[in-house]
């Protein structure tokens, strides 16, 4: 058995920023990570991260776009911290070496982003993740922190209602371990791959937020998912706001710059629920190119301009698009790319159960509400999960170790359902996840209405059953990516059936959660946020109040 203090689940921003502060405060901490930490998705991240640094701007600023942005479902409290701390975290990782692109006279550059007021996302060209998450590796190094990477952690230990460790299989030889821990944080990203379209890299599995689920912590407005409106056609690789934050147009078939009949003020820079249903209806209605698109439309921005702010971007569209921005547009529809709901935490980290703390795109702190504005999820995770790794730190002072018998019991199930998993005849893991990815797509996407929702509930619930049948026939011990996805696969039915029963009990069109069959946000009835709690027939949902400080709701306009 292997023994740290503190245990960060997760080797991307969040999980290294933990494991850092929890280090700096002086506790033996450890980061696990099912890839090698630098292939996080915090790696793919392209456009920017927010602060206000401007002297017209304001951490106030900040947090009322933000709230706006959130349709009024973020908690006020929460934003208001993450949008002070900003400005601090983001100089600190310049100071550890961070290259952000800059101004003429040498400040860091900040371009405008959906939803906001001023031009505040900072930006590293458009390889920002790249750039943040290389540096905070180079601390983690230069601490000494160890990092256990290729374990995928399957299990969480409980032990008297507190989170006490886990178990995890090293996936270069498929043996399982158990790991105990005073204080557990939990940085494991989004679940983007549980759609078909989707901007995220195919770890992200949300196999971590099942992991809290599991341990009894009830999952929050899991049915707010971000879908951004310009991903690349085909493939769905993200192409950066920053392309519209640096000038770029959308056009229809007819070459109408549609935006001005959505949102005339902001045009492409209104909000990313907002943009993307406006494309989703330019192709609905037939006004999109024939396989379902829209224009992105760079070329008058220049080749100098695209080169030094937008490299990235224009290498991916020549590689997998066949197309140079430099010289023509570029083809785009709406894609999976954020989960704004995950396991709830507060301002500390600090979940439902006792020494598990989250932080990340996993976590629900709730900063982003019903609709994530670009630029607050690069800063949500450093903020938090500098705040997750300083509480750990403090909690695990006053706690002792569990006894061994908690993680042998834990141990001995964990490799009971492995073997469960094995053997001939049965499903492929495959087959059912393919149609996983498929209804959510088409039932539980931009769009949604209470006969789809309800078919895709329907369709979970079935493809549940058929996922207890699936069995690995593969017996490699090496890299059993079979194995791998078949575990992970548990997880991913079960997020999306809490996705789809949560959007089917919302009677309301909130964010980046619309319903066709109720057309206007009802705070009446629904400002509140969704809990779901796992039973043995499938979530159970309550609801709790949303922290209202600065801001009363009102309608959104651009
Ligand atoms: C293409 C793209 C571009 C983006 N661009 C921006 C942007 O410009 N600005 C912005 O603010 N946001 C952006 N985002 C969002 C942002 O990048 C992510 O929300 C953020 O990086 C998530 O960081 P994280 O540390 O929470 O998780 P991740 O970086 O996803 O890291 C998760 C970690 O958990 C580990 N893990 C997961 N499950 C397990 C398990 N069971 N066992 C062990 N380890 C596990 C993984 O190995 C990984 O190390 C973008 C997202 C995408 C998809």
């Amino acid at each position: 058995m292997i023994k740290h203090d503190i245990l960060v689940i997760g080797g991307g921003l969040a999980g290294l920023r933990a494991a850092l502060e929890a280090h700096l405060r002086g506790a033996d901490v450890a980061v696990i990570s099912k890839v090698h930490p630098i292939r996080s998705h915090s790696v793919a991240a392209q456009g920017g991260i927010n602060a206000a640094l401007g002297q017209d701007d304001s951490w106030e600023a900040h947090t009322l776009d933000t709230v706006k942005g959130s349709d009024y479902l973020a908690d006020q409290d929460a934003v208001e911290v993450m949008c002070r701390d900003a400005p601090g975290r983001v100089l600190e990782m310049e100071h550890w070496g961070t290259l952000f692109s800059r101004t003429p006279d040498g400040h860091i550059a900040q371009r405008p982003f959906g939803g906001a007021g001023f031009p505040r996302t900072c930006y590293a060209g458009d390889r920002t993740g790249h750039n943040l998450l290389h540096t905070l590796y180079e601390q983690v190094l230069r601490a000494g922190i160890r990092i256990y990477r290729e374990w995928l952690v399957t299990r969480l230990v409980v032990d008297e209602g507190r989170c006490t460790g886990f178990i995890a299989m090293h996936t270069p030889d498929s043996k399982l371990e158990a790991f105990g821990a005073k204080a557990t944080v939990l940085a494991t990203g989004g679940y983007g791959r549980i759609y078909q379209r989707s901007t995220n890299a195919i770890i992200n599995r949300g196999y971590g937020i099942s992991l809290a689920y599991h341990a009894g912590v009830p999952l929050q407005d899991m049915e707010f998912v971000q879908f951004h409106p310009t991903t690349l056609m085909g493939s769905n690789i993200l192409m950066t706001e920053g392309a519209r934050g640096e000038g770029g147009y959308l056009y229809n078939r007819l070459h109408e710059r549609f935006m001005s009949t959505y949102a005339h003020d902001m045009m492409e820079l209104a909000p990313r629920d907002i943009v993307a249903r406006s494309i989703q209806i330019e192709i609905d209605e037939g006004r999109g190119f024939e396989g379902g698109y829209v224009h992105l439309d760079i070329t008058h921005l220049g080749e100098k301009k695209i080169e030094e702010r937008l490299g990235g971007i224009r290498q991916i569209s020549i590689d997998f698009a066949g197309i140079d921005p430099v010289k023509e547009p570029i083809p785009v529809q709406p894609g999976q790319h954020y989960s704004m709901g995950g396991v709830p935490c507060d301002v500390n980290g600090a979940t439902p159960l006792e020494g598990l703390y989250a932080a990340g795109e996993c976590a629900c702190v709730s900063v982003h509400g019903a609709n994530r504005l670009g630029g607050n999820s690069l800063l949500d995770t450093i903020v938090f999960g500098k705040r997750a790794g300083e509480h750990a730190a403090g909690f695990v002072k006053g706690i002792t170790m569990s006894a061994v018998d908690a993680y042998l019991e834990s141990l001995v199930r964990e490799k009971q359902a492995i073997s469960d998993l094995m053997g001939e005849g049965g499903g492929n893991f495959a087959v059912v996840r393919d149609e996983l990815r498929s209804v959510m797509q088409q039932d539980v996407g931009v769009f949604r209405h209470r006969d789809g929702l309800q078919r895709a509930v329907d369709m979970i619930k079935e493809l549940r059953e058929r996922g207890r049948n699936v069995r690995v026939k593969s017996n490699a011990t090496s890299f059993n990516f079979e194995l791998l996805n078949a575990i992970e696969l548990k997880g991913m039915l079960e997020l999306g059936q809490v996705i789809a029963e949560g959007a089917l009990a919302r009677e309301e069109s909130r964010g980046a959660h619309y319903r066709t069959d109720f057309l206007e946000r009802d705070d009446e009835h629904w400002l509140k946020h969704t809990l779901a709690y796992q039973t043995p027939e499938g979530p159970r949902l309550e609801y709790k109040d949303v922290t209202i400080t600065q801001f009363q709701p009102k309608r959104r306009e651009y």
